[in-house]
């Protein structure tokens, strides 16, 4: 991965670019932003550049084929094992960085979802920033850098990351993925900028079965309940996609609500399901649909708690259906 082939981040880009050039590297970034973005890429490349034997990560020299391989003895990837950074990784990687760069002129490490070093990683870690040694470079990625502890937060320099605008991400996926305009836009609506969620699995949620789940939804009413219970027993079936599908919900009725107060047809989500919009519109007020991105928002804050999921949906559904 070479800056060059990173897709947007061009500012971010040209900070890392300038003090590699100047020779001014800091000792410890803090890459911050949302999942999926291109973080990571943009830190690989980092680091490729400093390993590199003609100094701009050239992808053809020894050591930018071994961070490309994954395997160079001076590139040390920290992330959570299990659901935190522990100390002992922290001390794993404090030897590391105590020894000499075993082939370049810089150790570089990098530490992957900061927000999960836990509190005694975190003091070990502090140590290691306040009293950096000569040749090293840390770099934090994190999406919750209110997480991190104030005085980590400090001792880096911050470069925050942003998503890809929704027009500039459609027309990637479009040519990568050979899909016509009107698909490239939902797609990339509803992975919020975020290449990660439009590349990976989501990619046949949004496009193939959003339009089902949505017919389900819609076809209950108030009176309807054992269609409501069969539909919450699908939805709580649903392992780790149920909260993009409550997504996909909840901007559903955003859409309805943007028509409902006169936006444009080109702001909706929903560009390829109109006639579905509109015979929803003409049955629901500003008040049912405000009610059912409330129960929909609950719903989603109670999987979160890890209540008992099939309660939570129908609790969820007999609201929207009441609403
Ligand atoms: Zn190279």
């Amino acid at each position: 991965m070479t800056f060059d082939s990173i897709i947007g981040h061009k500012r971010q880009i040209n900070i890392l670019q300038r003090s590699l050039k100047n020779q001014r590297i800091a000792h410890a970034y803090l890459f911050e932003g949302p999942d999926g973005v291109g973080k990571r890429l943009v830190a690989v490349a980092l680091a490729r550049a400093l390993f590199c034997q003609t100094g701009d990560g050239c992808g053809d020299c020894p050591s930018c084929h071994k961070v490309d391989h994954n395997n160079h003895p001076d590139l040390h990837l920290l992330d959570a094992e299990g659901t935190s950074i522990k100390i002992d990784q922290v001390r794993g990687l404090q030897q590391d960085l105590a020894l000499r760069p075993l082939e370049g002129k810089y150790k570089v490490c990098l530490i992957d979802g900061a927000e999960q070093l836990n509190p005694a990683a975190a003091n070990a870690l502090l140590k290691t920033l306040e009293e950096p040694q000569p040749n090293t470079v840390i770099i934090l990625l994190t999406s919750q850098p209110e997480k991190l502890l104030p005085t980590i937060r400090s001792r880096c320099q911050r470069l925050p990351f942003h998503r890809l605008p929704k027009q500039r991400l459609a027309e990637i996926l479009a040519n990568r993925l050979e899909l016509d305009e009107t698909e490239a836009l939902i797609l990339a609506a509803l992975s919020e900028g975020s290449f990660q969620k439009a590349l990976g699995k989501n990619k046949g949620l949004y496009l193939e079965r959003r339009g089902d789940l949505l017919h389900s939804l819609l076809s209950l009413s108030a009176g309807s309940i054992i269609p409501l219970f069969s539909l919450a027993e699908e939805l709580a079936a649903e392992k780790e996609q149920l909260d993009d599908i409550l997504e996909i919900y909840q901007v559903f009725f955003r859409d309805l609500l943007l028509l409902k107060h006169g936006r444009p047809e080109e702001d909706m989500v929903n560009l390829d399901l109109k006639e579905t919009l509109y015979r929803q519109l003409a049955v629901e007020t500003t008040t049912s649909l405000l009610k059912k991105l409330q129960a929909l928002e609950t719903g989603r804050y109670h999987l979160q708690r890890n209540v008992n999921r099939q309660l939570a949906m129908e609790f969820m559904l007999m609201r929207m259906t009441a609403a």
